[in-house]
């Protein structure tokens, strides 16, 4: 588990980061935007199968917040594409965390998608890396400082954010974003799972630091707990009492909310610099979230990745 010194309150780009990415939908358009060059919203809603309004509401979403810009398709300036900005391209760690996680805990057996390292031919896996010393990041490994105290509010919007099923995101094509995203992709799951990396455990904490109403919350814990990424155990001392605890396919995720923590900071953080400084303990330094082939050591961007869909 994640010690920190000093724990956290929410802060306002880390917070703001999971408002932008928050939801299963978002994911896919993201996937579409990076993977195969989409930029007509008709495309994506042919590649999705999403419902049109759905669609219109996730694309202002990310435009608003910097992540696609809208621009000319041709010279008259009469159709207008979405396409990614440097921003919206520095979430590949975190759709590729994602995809892993999908792939290693959520399969049905079958490899929908492969993500290969253009350069060396191979499979791209357990990508995620320390910006400093380059190794794979456990989550057992890093320490938080947060740089601001306070607690964000007005997360009303969220209690109408509902899941959705992973049918439905599978309706065009499988995929293990989809699947990772069927388990954790609504805001709240995303925040619980956060807040289960910093190290809280208990149903008042959570409600404390998240301001969730107790309904809710209630809700999210227990679809978390049979989809076996949390489990409950009794306090100890208080053996009527019980609190919520990462399972290993839980620990797994860890790399989703660091890369989306990661980006936060460098996005979304403006001139006050990042609220959270994470440091990666076996090297001692600060770090950010990096792509690294582990089977060349070649750091990846975007443009070194052939991503396969299986017929
Ligand atoms: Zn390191
Ligand atoms: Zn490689």
């Amino acid at each position: 588990m994640l010690q920190n010194e000093m724990l956290p309150e929410s802060s306002c780009s880390v917070e703001r980061s999971f408002e932008v990415l928050g939801g299963a939908w978002t994911f896919l358009v993201l996937r579409e935007a990076l993977f195969d060059g989409v930029v007509q919203f008709d495309g994506f809603q042919s590649n999705l199968g999403i419902a049109r309004e759905s669609l219109k509401r996730v694309l202002r979403r990310l435009v608003r917040h910097g992540v696609l810009e809208q621009r000319s398709l041709n010279p008259e300036g009469l159709r207008k594409g979405y396409f990614l900005t440097n921003q919206g391209r520095g979430l590949l760690p975190a759709l590729v965390a994602a995809l892993n996680w999908g792939e290693d805990w959520a399969s049905d057996g079958s490899t929908p998608e492969r993500l290969i390292h253009k350069e060396c031919g191979h499979k791209l896996k357990n990508a995620i890396v320390c910006s400093h010393c380059h190794q794979p990041v456990d989550p057992r490994d890093v320490s938080f400082e947060s740089r601001i105290k306070r607690r964000s509010k007005g997360r009303e919007k969220f209690a109408k954010m509902r899941y959705v099923e992973q049918a439905l995101l599978e309706r065009q094509r499988p995929c293990s974003i989809a699947r990772a995203m069927a388990t954790i992709g609504d805001p709240w799951s995303f925040l619980i799972i956060r807040e289960c990396f910093y190290g809280i455990r208990r149903f008042d904490a959570f409600q404390h630091r998240l301001s969730i109403a107790s309904n809710i919350l209630t809700a999210r814990l227990k679809r978390l707990v049979s989809a076996e990424v949390l489990r409950t155990a009794p306090v100890p001392d208080y053996p009527h009492r019980s609190e919520y605890r990462l399972t290993e396919k839980g620990l797994a995720l860890y790399a989703v909310p660091l890369a989306i923590i990661a980006w936060g900071d460098k996005w979304l953080a403006g001139s006050k610099g990042p609220p959270l400084l994470l440091t990666h303990k076996s090297c001692g330094h600060q770090f950010s979230v990096e792509l690294r082939c582990r089977s060349c050591e070649m750091a990846v961007t975007l443009d070194d990745i052939a991503y396969q869909a299986s017929a």
